[in-house]
């Protein structure tokens, strides 16, 4: 039997896969992005309160109305945004459904949309769903800047429907400035292009990297679909709870998806994200502290293993040169990587346009300092007798 084209378009995540040998090898997953350390006492305990008190039914399909209040507050202090939690704020699964929302009520088959390289694995096979066509655009490390020639190169030709900006971006780490997001913003509305946004990242920053949203800059809220979750902010991948934040016209058409797609996120998780929304300013200075000690511990023993990462200013990867280690390509040195020093991390494949092959690998840093430093002497452990 023949599967859809939909279906037969899309390629198993090699992320997942990573998982997967990984528990097989027994190695340290620093493949998949989430943490191996427990979740905030205070929201678990929000999330068994609301369980008890019996918030166990279906709630309203576009989300909590007192959360997407709060979250209207939260756009309004942290983003300069006004929302309308009436009309704009749909609470979904996942910014993972959200983006898949975005997608679906944006574009038609045959549409296309900017992808910068390197780029998170999703956007191709959600972009493939719903027979839209990628437009990859390299940018280049260690900046990853976006300058005119990156964005004539974009939209150069027919204008592209729209452009994907996820800020701070996985796997790069890349955090886009004013500048960048000011120009991107000129081009978007000269094209008439809209702007979708993944700010999954939002709170994860370092040193002194600011996270701007797209959506706040002049004439682009009404061109931009904000994708967003609470999975990285509050150390809760599993409770797949996201929210998509658009203009009133664009979010009747993602609330009818979403409604028919999954009826709502769940209802006791939206109840306990109150009171994640209810944190103070330090439980996110706490996270960046946080990560700023794990990306301390990672970099310097990927520079060690003779790989040449480039440090992230936001979420929780680097992505590294790991040509050092002779492999054939990315695919080999991962497997080298498991099976001999004990590390998954995902290779560079999953991440980049398909056909050649690469040099580079994405490390995760969202866990525990013992493993992590676990990981850095097994891998100086493995360069020494790789480089013999
Ligand atoms: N966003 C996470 C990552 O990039 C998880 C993705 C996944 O499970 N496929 O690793």
């Amino acid at each position: 039997m023949k599967l859809s084209q939909r279906s037969e378009a899309i390629v198993p995540s090699l992320i997942r896969d990573a998982s997967r040998y990984c528990a097989e090898l027994g190695a340290l997953n620093l493949a998949q992005g989430l943490p191996d350390f427990p979740a905030p006492e205070f929201l678990k305990e929000a999330a068994r309160k609301a369980i008890a008190e019996d918030h166990n039914q279906y709630c309203d399909s576009w989300g909590l109305e007192p959360l997407r209040i709060a979250l209207a507050e939260k756009y309004a202090r942290d983003n300069t945004m006004a929302v309308d939690p009436e009309t704009e704020v749909t609470i979904c699964c996942g910014a993972t459904e959200g983006l898949n929302l975005a997608l679906m009520v944006l574009l038609n088959p045959g549409d296309e949309v900017v992808v910068l390289t390197p780029f998170y694995e999703n956007y191709k096979p959600n972009l493939a769903t719903v027979g839209a066509i990628p437009r990859y655009v390299a940018l280049s490390a260690p900046e990853w800047e976006i300058t005119e020639a990156v964005l004539d190169e974009a939209f150069a030709g027919t204008p592209p429907k729209a452009i994907i900006v996820n800020n701070p971006a996985n796997p790069t780490g890349k955090v886009w400035t004013h500048k960048e997001l000011e120009l991107l913003g000129r081009y978007c509305q000269r094209y008439d292009t809209w702007a979708i946004a993944d700010e999954i990242y939002e709170y994860i920053l370092y040193d002194d990297a600011k996270h701007i949203s797209i959506a706040s800059l002049p004439g682009m809220a009404e061109r931009t679909i904000t994708v967003n979750g609470f999975s990285k902010t509050f150390c809760v991948t599993g409770w797949r709870l996201g929210y998509v934040i658009a203009p009133a016209l664009v979010s009747e058409g993602i609330r009818k998806v979403h409604d028919f797609l999954t009826i709502c996120a769940p209802a006791p998780l939206q109840w306990a994200a109150l009171a994640a929304l209810e944190a103070g300013r330090d439980y996110y200075t706490d996270l960046c502290t946080l990560y700023q000690g794990k990306r301390a511990l990672l970099l310097p023993a990927l520079e060690k293993a003779g790989f040449k990462p480039i440090a992230p200013q936001g979420a929780y990867y680097v992505w590294t040169d790991v040509s050092i280690l002779g492999a054939k390509d990315a695919l080999e040195a991962a497997y080298l990587l498991a099976h001999k020093a004990g590390i998954a991390a995902v290779p560079g494949d999953c991440f980049l346009p398909e056909g050649k092959g690469n040099q580079s690998m994405r490390f995760c840093f969202a866990k525990r300092d013992e493993t992590l430093i676990a990981a850095s002497h097994q891998l100086a452990e493995f360069a020494l007798i790789h480089a013999r």
